[in-house]
């Protein structure tokens, strides 16, 4: 694709930690608090299991400490974490720059609360959305401007439209310039907030019914929305400037089975109980952590429907915040040390950004060739 040349920049991925308040669940099992938020970037985890072979052990072998870019606890409020997060994301997408923030965690750690949300304390769909189309509105550039919404959801490697349910599965398929794209997808084309905070209600409509009917459904499946902003000038010219600002956001699916076959030591296996796509989520993180400590490791992304749509949000073009989720309960402690291993590996990654300017003669160019493909594949029928 002809960009109208631009230096990319380096980006780090920003991981942010979040620790869920205790709840009465964890207390009726009996268990204490294990994860702690030291400052707004350090927190401490101690090992709740007392060594009876090792008496002298001391307490502070039990404990270790992580940094990440921000941390909270169960004092940090939605608003709060949506600023600290996503809410600087939005003038980079307007001006036409991917961007990609994904929830990150075991189940039950509150990926979908600080996602989703409650109707009394908003998530970071909702909060952002808001705020884009304020952006928008206030912009200075006199520019035309089309937002175009999607929200899929990735189950046992089917993808399934939120916004379509009656579509069936949808497949990914590769471009000219080799970007992944969803045939058949729904986007729906909006300037209107309120509507597109219905399509996003009847999406997770969608999401809730099939979690309430099979539990393990909600917590084995990803859900991603994306958000497109495309504006050009108004005057209509041949070289106009199109620019493209994406936006994903992801709520990922629970981590503790990849967790522990990482424990094991084992490399992804595909079989029903295992989700493969969160095994090739972690795989990539590892590959490009380490990619970005000691040179080249072959970072495969074409494992998973997920790491495939996500290969640019990892590796590529975009700004990308990682929110990691723990539990604080001593219960949990297994979980949410592998998480903060994870969590503190993905610290590593770099990406490239550069904003996605596009003119119109590029997309003419394309659409000739597109024309003559159809007309040869017609000769041939
Ligand atoms: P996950 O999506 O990671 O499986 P959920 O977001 O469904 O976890 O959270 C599990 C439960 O904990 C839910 O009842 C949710 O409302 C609650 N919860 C999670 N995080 C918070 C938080 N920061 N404050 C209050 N309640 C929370
Ligand atoms: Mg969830």
């Amino acid at each position: 694709m002809k960009d109208v040349p631009e230096e990319s920049k380096d980006y780090h991925l920003k991981v942010a930690l979040r620790i869920r308040p205790i709840s009465d669940a964890d207390v009726e099992e009996g268990a204490t608090i294990v994860a702690h938020k030291i400052d707004h970037q350090m927190v401490v985890l101690m090992d709740p299991c007392e060594d009876p072979d090792d008496v002298l052990r001391a307490k502070r072998s039990r404990e270790k400490t992580y940094m990440f870019d921000v941390a909270f606890d169960h004092t940090a409020t939605q608003e709060d974490v949506y600023v600290a997060t996503t809410k600087n994301l939005i003038d980079a997408v307007i001006s036409g720059y991917n961007a990609t923030v994904f929830a990150y965690g075991p189940t039950g750690a509150g990926k979908t609360y600080t996602m989703l949300g409650l109707d009394s304390e908003p998530g970071i769909y909702i909060r952002t959305l808001n705020d884009l189309f304020e952006a928008i509105e206030d912009r200075t550039e006199d520019l035309d401007c089309s937002v175009y919404m999607s929200y899929i959801e990735i189950y046992n490697e089917m993808i399934r439209d939120l916004l379509n349910p009656c579509s069936g599965y949808l497949e990914l398929r590769e471009d000219a310039k080799g970007e992944i794209r969803i045939a058949g997808i729904t986007e729906f084309s909006t300037c209107n907030a309120k509507e597109i905070m219905s399509l996003l209600t009847k999406g997770n409509k969608q999401r809730t019914q099939e979690s309430t009917a099979a539990n393990k459904t909600s917590s084995r499946s990803h859900a991603i929305l994306q958000v497109t902003v495309k504006q050009k000038s108004r005057v209509k010219d041949i070289n106009e400037e199109v620019r493209v600002g994406k936006l994903f956001m992801v709520d990922l699916a629970g981590t503790e089975r990849a967790s522990q076959t990482q424990n094991r030591g084992k490399r992804m296996k595909e079989g029903a109980h295992i989700n493969r796509s969160l095994l090739a989520l972690a795989n990539c993180i590892n590959a490009l952590s380490e990619k970005c400590g000691k040179g080249a490791q072959f970072v495969n992304y074409r494992d998973s429907k997920l790491t495939r749509l996500l290969k640019d949000a990892l590796g590529g073009n975009s700004r990308t915040v990682m929110i990691t989720h723990i539990s604080p309960a001593s219960t949990n402690f297994e979980e949410s040390r592998n998480t903060l291993v994870y969590a503190d590996k993905a610290k590593n990654i770099r990406t490239k950004v550069k904003r996605n300017l596009l003119n119109v003669s590029y997309h003419l160019a394309q659409y000739t060739s597109i024309i003559a493909d159809l007309r040869s594949e017609i000769k041939w029928l």
